[in-house]
């Protein structure tokens, strides 16, 4: 704290971590005395750049970029950058420090790191993020390779974000590889990786409610976000059977009381993907829909509760009114979108919650699976892909069971995922000495 108390993100992750992993050191004597937490905390690396570019007008800008390289003790650094004006070293080691846990649940070698920059493409043309996206390449490309550090997308970094960076990246290092996730198609990428995160989660939603005798069929469910996470989410919730009521942006949510269907969903995926336009839209053109500015949608009675937008958006009050509400179950697809007063309270009503270090692996698992095809020049069928992304949840879901069972047999999915991935990272740390 001393060394990271002006990091509230980062603190708030790290504590999270620390009181259900410092109680197993404690009862595990192959941990004792070898600062294992200490040195998981601390980056291998921190890199902080300048990134000038020039608009349509010709003004010149300065924006700020950033690599956290976290741990690389069982894989190359593997991890997002996020594009969005909140992005400082606090939020990006947060992220950073939760994906090496994450990365580790995968079972695939993936170390963990994550990077971004203060730059807004909200209202930015094409040509603006491409400048963008070159110029932070030019001091990027120093720090990453396939075998290195190898980043993907994450909020504001997409498809057209990955095709910029992996085009100047290629014109630097005169070479193809698979030096970052989340390519198009036909120049490397892998088949459901756009879906994997959103899918994932409700794989992993789908398993904790098998747990309890139940499914996604005709259960109600509440999802916020409508960036690329969320619409997938949304897209599986309803091939299982749900109905999903809501999905929200920065600037507030939308309630359709007749539920968005397949249709309506294509309308969303075109708005926020092509149009770049808000949520608000959705409610002028389908009057089922009310549109709430400013507000989250976790008033609205639910069975379940997809968070997929951003960190800290779902409270200790708004927790409350869920489970008041009849809500057996929140995965979350974002990252740290429950605070812990949030998680406190979902805990204290023993409903299933799962933390989304957990939950939204199914995201960087298919990124891992990209890696692979990449290194083996191959491309696996869409079949083959979900096919692994699904045993890859179930396996994350075995593995929060085995550390996070409690003695009265409720699942503690937030201590088992925490301890999960630890253990593999500090068996190859320990393996490797102090370095
Ligand atoms: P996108 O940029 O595609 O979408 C983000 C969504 O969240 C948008 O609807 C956005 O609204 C909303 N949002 C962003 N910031 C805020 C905010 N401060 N308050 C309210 N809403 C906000 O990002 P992703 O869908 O990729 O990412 C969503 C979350 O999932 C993030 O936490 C990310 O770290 C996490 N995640 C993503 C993975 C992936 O594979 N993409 C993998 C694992 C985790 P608006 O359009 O108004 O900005």
């Amino acid at each position: 704290k001393a060394r990271n108390g002006h990091e509230p993100e980062f603190i708030q992750a790290v504590q999270e971590v620390a009181e259900t992993v410092i109680p197993y050191i404690a009862k595990h004597k192959i941990y004792n005395g070898k600062n294992i937490l200490l040195r998981m905390v601390e980056p291998e690396r921190l890199l902080s750049f300048r990134v000038a570019w020039v608009d349509d007008d010709g003004e010149i800008h300065v924006n700020r970029g950033y690599r956290i390289q976290m741990n690389s003790a069982i894989g190359p650094y593997k991890g997002g950058l996020r594009f969005h004006p909140t992005v400082n070293a606090s939020i990006l080691k947060f992220l950073a420090f939760e994906q090496v846990f994450k990365n580790s649940l995968t079972t695939l070698p993936m170390g963990g790191g994550k990077g971004g920059s203060d730059f807004d493409p909200k209202g930015k043309s094409d040509d603006e993020v491409m400048r963008f996206c070159h110029a932070f390449m030019l001091e990027l490309n120093r720090h990453i390779g396939p075998n290195t550090d190898v980043p993907a997308g994450d909020i504001g970094v997409g498809a057209r974000e990955i095709g910029f960076l992996f085009g100047m990246y290629k014109k630097i290092r005169n070479e193809f590889t698979g030096v970052l996730t989340g390519k198009g198609r036909s120049w490397g990428g892998s088949l459901i990786r756009p879906e994997a995160t959103g899918y994932g989660t409700v794989y992993f939603a789908e398993s904790m409610m098998k747990t309890r005798d139940m499914d996604f069929k005709g259960k109600d469910v509440v999802i916020s976000g409508s960036g690329n996470v969320a619409q997938f989410a949304a897209e599986k919730a309803l091939h299982l059977g749900a109905r999903v009521l809501t999905l929200s942006d920065s600037q507030g949510y939308i309630h359709d009381a007749d539920g968005i269907d397949e249709e309506k969903l294509a309308y969303v995926m075109d708005l926020k993907n092509n149009k770049r336009g808000r949520i608000s839209e959705y409610a002028d053109k389908y009057t089922s829909a009310t549109f709430h500015k400013g507000e989250t949608p976790w008033t609205v009675k639910c069975d379940i509760a997809l968070p997929c937008a951003t960190q800290n958006e779902l409270d200790g009050d708004d927790a409350k009114a869920l489970v008041k509400n009849g809500c057996i179950c929140v995965a979350e697809g974002a990252n740290m979108p429950s605070t812990p007063e949030a998680i406190h309270e979902f805990e204290k009503a023993k409903i299933l919650f799962a933390p989304g270090k957990a939950s939204n692996a199914g995201g960087v698992a298919t990124s891992g699976l990209e890696m692979s095809q990449n290194s083996l020049r191959i491309s696996w069928t869409r079949e083959e892909v979900d096919e692994r992304l699904k045993n890859i949840m179930e396996d994350i879901h075995d593995s929060c069971i085995e550390y996070g069972k409690e003695e009265d047999g409720y699942c503690n999915y937030v201590k088992g995922a925490n301890i999960a991935g630890f253990v593999k990272v500090a068996d190859a740390m320990l393996a490797q000495g102090v370095i």
